[in-house]
């Protein structure tokens, strides 16, 4: 790609870095990059006031899609650049800075370029609180979009290397909680209360059972307080589920659910349950992982077609259950430090690959 184009994009990801902002607080970030855009191209950014994205069209055919994350995780500075985060307690762990940054880059070429193709440019909030792709997929009743395209940047991946996998490319998954209430009572008397522990400790030993086929994880257990002289009356099981399939993963919820109201029942106790962060599998189509794969073998980049799919989930899912499309990954290293740690940074380098892939991707269509 030019490097003029490069340049401004990493100095777009080094100002996203210093002023992170929280899933469904990115206000401030959508106004920086509708800057850079304004700027930088003679495209025009709408800011819907929670995502922005761009229409960039051609002719009447249909558009081919392309989406970025912009929030930032709940997490301190904690290595030392010079575009370190200013933002108390926010910061940029998972690159997303560095996703927006190359799609910048991308647009820059479009704009010098001009491709003809009808393209949109999605600039998605709160990715990681799953909030974001479930409003933006409804740009898909507005434009008549054929197919979208991310990435993400991957450790544990070769360094500039493209990682791609057919069909299922993200567990998909929710978090639970189950809240049971019983009666406190003096701790010299607990039979004159209810107290769920002996409900959850039952729910806890049965989970591999009800769970069966999918992940899960207890997250938190918190049921009375610390004081001495009170029984139980009120308790919290937190968990996570995973699954490659969203069958399994209704079929263990209704297993969690059934069991506990027995137990309920049996001890005396209500039950409530209440649902977060769903995100559905992410399913990759084969006619784009294979557009992918052509891109990547004609800018001669090695790719590296992964094994399993991710356990972590990620929101890129509800687009391709609305149209065909593919998520990819580039390569970090091999021993670069996770998403999601202290150690890790977006690497500037993958924003080149990045654009040059986007590039590439619109020749496929
Ligand atoms: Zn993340
Ligand atoms: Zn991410």
């Amino acid at each position: 790609m030019n490097s003029k184009n490069y340049d401004i994009a990493v100095q777009l990801r080094h100002e996203m870095h210093r002023h992170p902002e929280l899933s469904n607080c990115e206000q401030n970030t959508l106004k920086l990059i509708t800057n850079y855009i304004e700027k930088y191209t003679d495209f025009k950014a709408i800011n819907t006031g929670t995502y922005l994205y761009v229409d960039y069209k051609v002719n009447d055919d249909k558009y081919i899609a392309f989406r970025c994350d912009i929030d930032a995780l709940p997490m301190d500075e904690y290595i030392d650049v010079e575009y370190g985060s200013v933002n108390q307690g926010v910061c940029h762990k998972c690159g997303h800075d560095g996703h927006s940054s190359t799609m910048l880059a991308f647009m820059l070429e479009v704009s010098q370029q001009k491709p003809k193709q009808n393209i949109l440019f999605i600039f998605q909030h709160a990715e990681e609180t799953v909030d974001g792709a479930k409003v933006c997929v409804e740009l898909f009743k507005k434009y008549n979009v054929d197919c979208i395209y991310g990435y993400h940047n991957m450790s544990g991946l070769a360094y500039k290397k493209i990682g791609i996998i057919y069909d299922i490319a993200h567990l998909g998954s929710y978090g639970m909680e189950i809240e049971l209430i019983g009666k406190e009572s003096h701790a010299s008397e607990p039979e004159k209360g209810i107290n769920p522990v002996f409900a959850f400790a039952d729910i806890v030993a049965n989970l591999s059972t009800l769970t069966k086929g999918a992940l899960c994880s207890v997250v938190h257990l918190d049921v009375g307080q610390n004081a001495y002289g009170i029984s139980a009356g009120k308790g919290y099981l937190r968990l996570t589920i995973r699954s490659d399939e969203d069958e399994i993963l209704t079929a263990v919820k209704n297993n969690i659910v059934n069991y506990t109201k027995e137990q309920a029942q049996k001890y005396g106790l209500s039950a409530n349950f209440t649902y977060s962060d769903y995100f559905p599998v992410t399913y990759n189509h084969k006619e784009s992982v294979d557009k992918v794969i052509k891109a990547a073998n004609n800018l001669h980049i090695n790719v590296i077609n992964l094994e399993k799919p991710h356990r972590a989930s990620e929101d890129f899912g509800v687009y391709t259950q609305a149209i065909k499309g593919a998520m990819f990954y580039i390569g970090n290293g091999e021993d670069y430090p996770s998403i999601h740690t202290d150690e890790y940074d977006f690497r500037d380098e993958n924003i080149a690959i990045g654009a040059d892939m986007y590039m590439e991707l619109l020749k496929s269509i």
